[in-house]
């Protein structure tokens, strides 16, 4: 049986001091719960400050982004081995932000996923289609593509480490989510894509939806058998909506 798992990105938001105030109303609200992973991706300046707090809780903390090599002449860029040694247990790759406007590859978000597993970071894939491609009709074709990408090369006992988000971009901070149909329909075809890669990995993958995912319809996405939880961006900023989020999973 896969464990529901709800993890909020913060993208680029809340200052150190603010992170640690959102976490320690978090913890008030919704710290202790065991039937559901939760997990809080604030960015790399806050990370260590929500660790310290969220210590004896049950709530984990992610990055945002990492780069694959170990250390290096990269400036401004995080190593895995970096996140590790501060207690960072999932670190999200490949969010569509990257992919546009950092111009993230397939092969980035590759190299990415590999180095993260060897430093014991679980990964948060992050695929999903543009408007342009759900148009063209294109959804299932683009994020075959993306989470093929993504794994290749990943040994099949380190797949079920693995959490996939399929985050529609049409559907990320503009109030519309996909229809849990919708989202169920492409995420069907993701665990398909695992059992080709894995099989048998397929029932043990953890997938999510993302985008636009608010306390009033996360129960209508975990209503889909495939769906596992969610990766939520706004509603992860204040402590109330996400734990929300959290209680209605
Ligand atoms: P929103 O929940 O704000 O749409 O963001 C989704 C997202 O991009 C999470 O990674």
């Amino acid at each position: 049986m896969r464990k529901p798992f709800i993890a909020g990105n913060w993208k680029m938001n809340k200052t150190p001091s603010e992170a640690r105030e959102l976490v320690n109303k978090l913890k008030e609200i919704t710290g202790n719960r065991t039937d559901v992973d939760m997990a809080v991706c604030p960015n790399d300046v806050s990370l260590q400050g929500v660790v310290e707090e969220l210590a004896s809780t049950n709530i984990k903390v992610g990055a945002q982004n990492m780069h694959w090599k170990e250390s290096g002449a990269y400036t401004g860029e995080t190593a895995p081995g970096m996140l590790a040694d501060l207690g960072i247990e999932y670190i999200i790759i490949g969010h569509s932000e990257r992919r546009q406007i950092f111009n993230e590859t397939d092969q980035d978000v590759n190299r990415k996923v590999k180095s993260a597993l060897q430093y014991d970071l679980k990964p948060i894939i992050c695929v999903g289609e543009s408007l342009a491609e759900r148009e063209a009709g294109k959804t299932k074709e683009t994020v075959t593509f993306q989470v093929k990408a993504a794994l290749a090369g990943v040994r099949s006992e380190d797949i079920e480490k693995v959490t996939i988000a399929y985050e529609p971009i049409w559907a990320i901070g503009t109030g519309e989510s996909a229809s849990a149909e919708q989202a169920a329909d492409t995420i069907n075809k993701i665990r398909k894509i695992i059992a080709e890669l894995a099989p048998g990995k397929e029932s043990e993958v953890r997938i999510q939806y993302g985008g636009s995912v608010k306390p009033h319809n996360i129960e209508e996405f975990m209503s889909k058998p495939d769906i596992d939880g969610a990766l939520v961006g706004g509603a992860s900023l204040e402590a109330e909506s996400f734990a929300g989020v959290i209680e209605n999973a």
